[in-house]
């Protein structure tokens, strides 16, 4: 069985930056061995929340390449000149394309890896396999879309898998009513239920607000209930000395505090990520309800300072028990749908991760991002998206991807050049 140098797990964003920044480090050098596995059947961003009028939330510029090397050929300029657009992109006069553009972008990037990326099978598990009292390499397991099991035996591992849904206790006894769904799938889900009349958005973030205004223009007019904890739609503070929290660079300082300063870090600054929509698109909901109070037909509701207590699904509806927290008062809502755009967990690798955990100890990951582990483990295993907490609040994001798969690279790069010296054939040989 061939022996990959590297198995990324995901080709999202983030591996497929880092397939470029290894392609780009190794110019020269003799090729890696290198394969990502993506679940889906082919590239696609965020696919269920790729609707119209959604922009970027950050600068084209911090695209895949462009802050590790602007000299690179997938940087987004060098995209929208191959597709012929970039003088009229200039015309724009935007740093931030709509989604839709760089969703194009990221699968005109992950065209040129096709080679190296096996769409279609989704990782259930990485194993160890010992050799002489250590682990030297590492089994993954794939199932595709047939139902069919792979094995695959390499000596690192990137996990790039992004987020799952964070769904509300009380929602997951309804985890197989297509009546509730998730951000994450909102448009298969609405597609499903074209004509729900009275649908329910829960969450305060850039995606509740976005589906909302969704919701508000299709042409159907349903009744939306826009329902969230806080008192009000807060925006994302995009200042420049706050975004300065976003640089490549202040990871540096991020991981160099304590475990309390980075806390207190994320604490104080959560309002740059998390519940903040972009201010024009709040002003955008704020001209709706404006709107309404002209025409005096109430058709969509705020319910801020409201809790979902309770769900019951019925033949004629998901039922909400609401609590309007200023006044106590509890009530029922019936709708023809629910979403919940109550965000994401990025935990799975630790259940991904599972049968390597007695070698990993907490699963705490180095300034590189590489998983500590005991000294008889030898492969490198790295995470992407998955170190908020140590690496500060761009870990989630596009901000830092570019730098940090620059950074994993040469680590990724230096250790196989290494590896490959002493004898090449030795790598086909385990089964
Ligand atoms: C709607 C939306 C809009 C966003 N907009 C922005 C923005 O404008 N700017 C910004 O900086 N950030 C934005 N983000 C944050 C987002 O996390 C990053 O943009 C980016 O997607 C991170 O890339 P990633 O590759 O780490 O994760 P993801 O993009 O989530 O990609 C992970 C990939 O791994 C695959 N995968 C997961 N599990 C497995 C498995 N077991 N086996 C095989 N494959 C698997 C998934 O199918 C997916 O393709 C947005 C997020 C959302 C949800």
């Amino acid at each position: 069985m061939l022996i990959h140098d590297l198995i990324g797990i995901g080709f999202g964003p983030s591996n497929l930056a880092l397939a470029i920044a290894l392609d780009e480090l190794q110019q020269g050098g003799p090729p890696l061995e290198t394969l990502f596995i993506e679940r889906q059947r082919s590239f696609t961003w965020h696919r269920d929340m790729l609707l119209d009028g959604t922009h970027m939330q950050v600068s084209f510029l911090k695209d895949l390449a462009t802050l590790r090397n602007p000299a690179s050929r997938f940087t987004f300029i060098n995209y929208l000149h191959e597709k012929q657009r970039l003088q009229d992109f200039i015309n724009l006069k935007t740093f931030f394309p709509s989604r839709r553009e760089f969703n194009d972008y990221f699968a005109w990037a992950a065209a040129q890896f096709e080679d190296r990326c096996a769409y279609g099978e989704e990782v259930i598990e990485v194993l160890p396999e010992q050799q002489g009292g250590k682990v030297t390499l590492l089994r993954v397991r794939s199932r595709d879309s047939a139902g069919a099991v792979r094995e695959r035996l390499t000596r690192n591992l990137a996990l790039g898998i992004g987020g799952t849904p964070s769904i509300p206790a009380c929602f997951a006894p309804l985890r197989d009513d297509s009546r509730v769904f998730h951000s994450s799938g909102y448009l298969r889900g609405i597609a499903a239920h074209a004509q729900a009349r009275h649908i329910a958005v829960l969450g305060a973030g850039q995606s509740a607000a976005e589906i909302f205004m969704d919701l508000h223009g299709r042409p159907h007019g349903p009744r939306v209930d826009l329902i969230l904890r806080a008192q009000a739609l807060k925006p994302s503070d995009d200042s420049p000395f706050v975004n300065e929290i976003f640089n490549p660079d202040f990871v540096d300082h991020v991981y160099g505090r304590t475990e309390d300063e980075r806390d207190a870090l994320l604490r104080e600054f959560r309002h740059t990520n998390y519940a903040c929509p972009d201010l024009d698109l709040i002003q955008r909901i704020f001209q709706v309800f404006y709107d309404q109070k002209i025409n005096g037909a109430a058709r969509h509701r705020l319910l801020r300072r409201h809790e979902v207590e309770d769900v019951r699904a019925g033949a004629d509806g998901i039922e909400l028990a609401l609590r309007d927290l200023d006044t106590g008062h509890g009530y029922s809502e019936r709708y023809d749908a629910v979403v919940l755009a109550t965000g994401y967990a990025r935990a799975q690798h630790r259940t991904m991760l599972a049968p390597l955990a007695p070698y990993l100890p907490g699963f705490a990951a180095d300034r590189h991002y590489r998983l500590h582990s005991v000294p008889e483990f030898q492969p490198m295993i790295f995470l992407q998206g998955a170190c908020e907490t140590t690496h500060g609040l761009s870990d989630t994001l596009l901000s830092v991807t570019a730098v940090r798969t620059g950074e994993i690279g040469q680590v990724l790069a230096a250790a196989c050049r290494q590896a490959q010296q002493p004898d090449l054939a030795e790598r086909r040989a385990l089964a």
